[in-house]
């Protein structure tokens, strides 16, 4: 397929602000894909329209490698503006244009038309091509690979016209900016090939990966649903990581139990969620973000080699812990986790835990299992049952073990008091409260689910991804000093309702109201519309500002006075005294002295709060307060 071809209907699909047009015009991709594999059938001739197709869903949300591969091709601003240098746009041009236009990829199509020697050279770009020239960029290392890069880049810039180079600057940074995200995708997937979305939904949580849904359904004979249903090629995978169950807020105690009638109480513990893929005595293990961080505590992965069960994936929270046991800082267990050199001297200088509370395959899936029955399997394998329990003296009894796989703690009551004091105990030895299980429910992968809950004592921190970081004065003068903050918006239609993607003129108003609203191109299954709630400075070191900077300038998309855009990739968990009803932001709110606790790098903008989550802890404060 030419590349021309593609980029004329997602220009379409840019253009609407509306969710079912976009959907129309993915529809209309496909029928194209399958009308040639058909006629490629007709001719005896071998099709690709299933492979195109699986790289077109990748192109489409801002992707080269798949989702579950948890890879980026890492090419940042700098260097594509080096790119563009190459092939003859000027520097300062690009500048004034992206001033005028608030976008990387508007301002290169513009200037690219000015420029009549370089389309002299024109030959027709196909996606094959454009896809495996940034495949290559990717495996580009060594000496001299800046100018390898450059190089790549710039041999696909002189073949494209201009709306292409729109497109290849925007893939090239991996954000396209379309407004397409893999709901989306999804829906028009459930359209051509008449399957229901939430099938389709459920089958992507397994597999992460847009790309191969897309493939295998262009690849069958016609019975789609058929074939895809019995396709094992798009079932849950060892080693394929999938998308972690996420909990929502509850105000109390209380009100989870009038919900779930008599729920699964565990220990809430602080720490880092593990994924731990087995297959005999081959053991991976990814953090939240879906990380391979497997290399880096070894320890863990011989005790997993240990458990009595040839396939399985099971998931827990690790924990740090000090030499009595206790809990240690958070940041320590980053510390584990980002480690590439030294390992065993970290291995022996932080001794980790892991507390496994759910099982995701056991020689068979379990997602279809109730969490009964899945705490049963888990209970069965570990050879142990933590449960918590309080005798008639009212002493607790709680299983003690020092093993460093190990079960969480859970107890399973409708009597209000009771969890109370399970919550009481949580706290009592370092943990941070609890969570709160249905018994019933399913394992539903990828989704922020009222099925688990968690509660906590204090009002909690959120998790917002940053949107722009403006240059310190004073001290802090060398480095991005303060930092705008977002949280997310709730549903897919909302993107509609606030007008689209983070567009021209949006971001074109940027310098005078760094208060307005940036709602994204979403790239998640979630919507991911981004909501400015605060900027935040304190709270940071100068080995973080250090550090932050490094990255503010490896994700920047624009620079505007004084400050600048972001891919927003990074995510601070941030303290607050309360939330305020504030005019200030498009949101309503705004944190009052918001501090940063942590900047949270297993966490991406899928795992960031929501608009909601702002709604129901401000609705708890307020509560809080009358009482
Ligand atoms: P949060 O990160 O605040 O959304 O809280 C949910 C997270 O708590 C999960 O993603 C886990 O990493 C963590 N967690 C700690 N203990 C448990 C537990 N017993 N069950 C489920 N999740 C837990």
């Amino acid at each position: 397929m030419l590349y021309k071809d593609y980029c004329e209907i997602i220009e379409k699909i840019e253009k609407t602000t509306k969710r079912l047009e976009k959907t129309d015009y993915f529809v209309e991709l496909i029928k194209k894909l399958d009308e040639e594999k058909e006629k490629s059938r007709l001719s005896n001739s071998p099709s690709n329209s299933a492979e195109i197709l699986a790289i077109l869903c990748k192109l489409s949300i801002g992707r080269v490698f798949a989702e579950y591969e948890n890879k980026e091709l890492g090419i940042g601003y700098n260097l594509l503006v080096e790119a563009f240098k190459s092939v003859g746009i000027s520097e300062k041009d690009m500048y004034a244009k992206i001033k005028e236009t608030g976008d990387l990829g508007h301002s290169v199509e513009l200037l690219k038309s000015e420029i009549k020697q370089v389309t002299l050279f024109q030959t027709k770009l196909t996606v094959e091509e454009v896809y495996n020239s940034l495949k290559k960029l990717s495996a580009i290392e060594g000496a001299s690979s800046q100018k390898k890069k450059i190089r790549t880049i710039s041999n696909l810039l002189i073949s494209a016209n201009a709306l292409e180079t729109r497109y290849l600057a925007r893939l090239i940074l991996e954000d396209m900016r379309i407004g397409m995200n893999i709901s989306t995708i999804l829906s028009a997937f459930s359209i051509y090939f008449e399957i229901p979305k939430p099938d389709l939904e459920k089958t992507y949580a397994v597999t992460n990966d847009i790309g191969k849904i897309g493939e295998r359904l262009l690849s069958y004979d016609g019975n789609y649903y058929e074939n895809f249903k019995k396709d094992k090629e798009l079932h849950l995978n060892l080693f394929r990581p999938i998308k972690p169950m996420l909990a929502q807020l509850t105000p109390s105690i209380n009100d989870a139990i009038i919900e779930m009638g008599v729920p699964q109480f565990e220990t809430k513990y602080d720490g880092a969620r593990v994924q731990i893929h087995k297959d005999g005595e081959d053991v991976k293990i990814y953090s939240r973000r879906l990380e391979d961080i497997t290399n880096s505590i070894p320890e863990i992965v011989d005790e997993v080699k240990k458990i009595d069960c040839n396939q399985l994936i099971v998931e827990g929270e690790c924990v740090a812990i000090d030499e009595n046991g206790k809990p240690r800082p958070f940041q320590d267990i980053l510390r584990r986790f980002r480690r590439k050199y030294d390992i065993e001297k970290m291995t022996s200088e932080i001794k980790l835990r892991v507390f496994l509370f759910d099982v995701i395959y056991m020689n068979g899936e379990s997602i279809s299992d109730s969490l009964h029955l899945r705490r049963e399997k888990l209970e069965k394998i570990l050879n142990k049952k933590n449960n918590f329990d309080i005798d008639e003296n009212g002493q607790v009894i709680v299983p003690q073990t020092d093993d460093v796989i190990n079960l969480s703690t859970k107890l399973v009551t409708d009597d209000a008091k009771k969890a109370q004091k399970f919550f009481d105990w949580c706290l009592s030895i370092g943990h941070e409260g609890v969570m709160i299980k249905n018994q019933d429910a399913l394992y539903t992968a990828g989704s922020r689910v009222k099925t688990m809950y968690k509660f906590k004592p204090t009002l909690d921190n959120l998790d917002v991804v940053v949107t722009r970081a403006i240059f310190g004065r004073g001290k802090r003068k060398d480095w991005y000093g303060s930092y705008e903050i977002a949280v997310r918006g709730n549903g897919v239609n909302e993107i509609n309702e606030i007008g689209g993607i983070r567009g021209i003129e949006e971001i074109g108003e940027l310098g005078e109201s760094s208060s307005s609203l940036s709602s994204f191109a979403a790239s998640d299954l979630e919507n991911s519309n981004l909501y400015v709630i605060g900027h935040v400075g304190s709270g940071l070191t100068e080995e973080n500002l250090e550090e932050l900077t490094r990255k503010v300038n490896e994700i920047k998309e624009a620079d505007l006075d004084g400050e600048v855009i972001v891919e927003p990739k990074i995510v601070f968990e941030v303290s607050y005294e309360e939330i305020q009803a504030s005019e200030k932001y498009e949101i309503g709110y705004a944190l009052r002295f918001p501090r940063v606790i942590n900047i949270r790098y297993d966490k991406g903008i899928d795992d960031i709060n929501t608009v909601e989550d702002v709604k129901r802890i401000y609705a708890i404060q307020k509560n809080r307060k009358n009482k």
